[in-house]
């Protein structure tokens, strides 16, 4: 059997290796190593794919969500409604700017944010609201772009998880996810959706005057060279990871459907345990499968790990602990037992091998040591 991997990128690589290489070496080449003309097509061909009239590139996710923030001029003191359950990212730019993040609890069946408890959240000082779109799945979001037209209040999405996810209206429209709110966010990271081979991130906007001022921020505020009006940051995305993306964007939505094949495998041999609860697929959602994850009862879910690891199979646990648990987010306002289907999801959730190149014979493999250390 070949060797199991969370993401399998070097088997990935292997199959767009010539293309990949002949483009690197282009741009290596052309020596455009910033802001070449690469870095513009792939902004282009992102454009496209997602249906929004503006896409930022810049240097991770992180700096995206930094970068939205700072451009929709949020000030200390103000309010931002996010998920307890999630990547730390989120509620670190958040920290970092001085704003103040409003924790709330997500949903046991999708573990994305839960509109009801964001409701219950608003007050005068709140500005924004972050979902985040975990594991790959759309936040149901017509509730909260609701709430936000309401109380005037901005949605930044966070989509690092969920790049090509298709979020349905009511009434049948679809929409990219990260491309609802008035900003959405996503990160290249090699094991993202859409991953290159270092570091890379994007900002999407469909409003002229605010795309116009991310690029300005990611550009230490200026517009004019060496004229600085506001402050910014230095975050952009170089040619050679342009180039690499632009390849594998075109096979984005083969890659979700090759994930797919994956978490159906997973599904039919999980689907009927009494302890087990296999991933939700939502009405409103379909599912690109960043991860796939299991709740599973009664679990000791570091014991689970080691009995698979010691079977040649990894498996990971996204999250073990909330972010209102975390030492450096500590804060009066929360207390263990606040969240408590955080609290829940974040004791009885693993993630198996998810990625593009999973064969037969690794999902048997997984699907049976994970059924023989449940059944013991
Ligand atoms: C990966 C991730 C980020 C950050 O992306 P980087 O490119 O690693 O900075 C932010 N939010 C979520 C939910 C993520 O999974």
């Amino acid at each position: 059997m070949r060797p199991i991997h969370m993401v399998d990128l070097k088997s990935q690589y292997e199959k767009i290796q010539a293309e990949v290489d002949a483009a690197v070496l282009d741009v290596i080449r052309s020596t455009q190593f910033i802001n070449g003309s690469e870095v513009k097509k792939f902004q282009e061909d992102l454009e496209n794919y997602l249906g929004v009239k503006h896409v930022i590139p810049c240097g991770n996710g992180t700096d995206a969500l930094q970068v939205a923030m700072m451009a929709l001029d949020l000030k200390p003191g103000d309010e931002i409604i996010t998920t307890s359950f999630t990547f730390v990212a989120t509620v670190e730019v958040i920290a970092l700017l001085g704003l103040t993040p409003v924790l709330v609890d997500v949903l046991p069946d999708t573990f994305n944010i839960d509109p009801e408890s964001v409701k219950k959240a608003i007050t005068p000082k709140t500005k924004a609201i972050v979902p985040v779109h975990l594991f790959g799945q759309s936040v149901d979001m017509e509730p909260l772009l609701e709430l936000a037209r309401e109380h005037n209040l901005h949605i930044i999405e966070d989509n690092a998880q969920a790049l090509g996810a298709d979020y349905i209206f009511k009434d049948g429209t679809r929409k990219k996810a990260g491309t609802m709110g008035i900003i959405g966010c996503t990160s290249f990271f090699p094991s993202k959706n859409l991953g290159c081979y270092g570091d890379g991130g994007a900002i999407f906007t469909h409003d002229d005057e605010l795309a116009k001022k991310l690029r300005i921020v990611v550009n230490h505020g200026m517009e004019v060279r060496y004229y600085h009006d506001s402050v910014g940051v230095n975050s952009r995305l170089d040619s050679i990871q342009a180039t690499i993306l632009r390849i594998k964007l075109a096979r984005l939505d083969e890659y979700a459907a090759a994930r797919r094949k994956a978490a159906d495998y997973y599904d039919q041999a999980f689907k009927d345990h009494p302890r087990i609860t296999v991933p939700a697929r939502s009405s409103f959602s379909t599912h690109v499968f960043h991860q796939y994850t299991l709740i599973i009862k009664d679990l000791n879910q570091f014991e689970l790990q080691k009995f698979l690891g010691e079977r040649g199979i990894p498996a990971m646990i996204y999250y073990p602990v909330p972010m209102h648990m975390q030492k450096a987010y500590q804060d009066p306002r929360y207390k263990e037992g606040d969240f408590p289907v955080t609290e829940m999801l974040s004791k009885s959730v693993i993630s198996l091998p998810m990625h593009t190149e999973l064969d037969e014979e690794q999902l048997k493999h997984i699907t049976e040591s994970v059924l023989e250390y449940l059944n013991q």
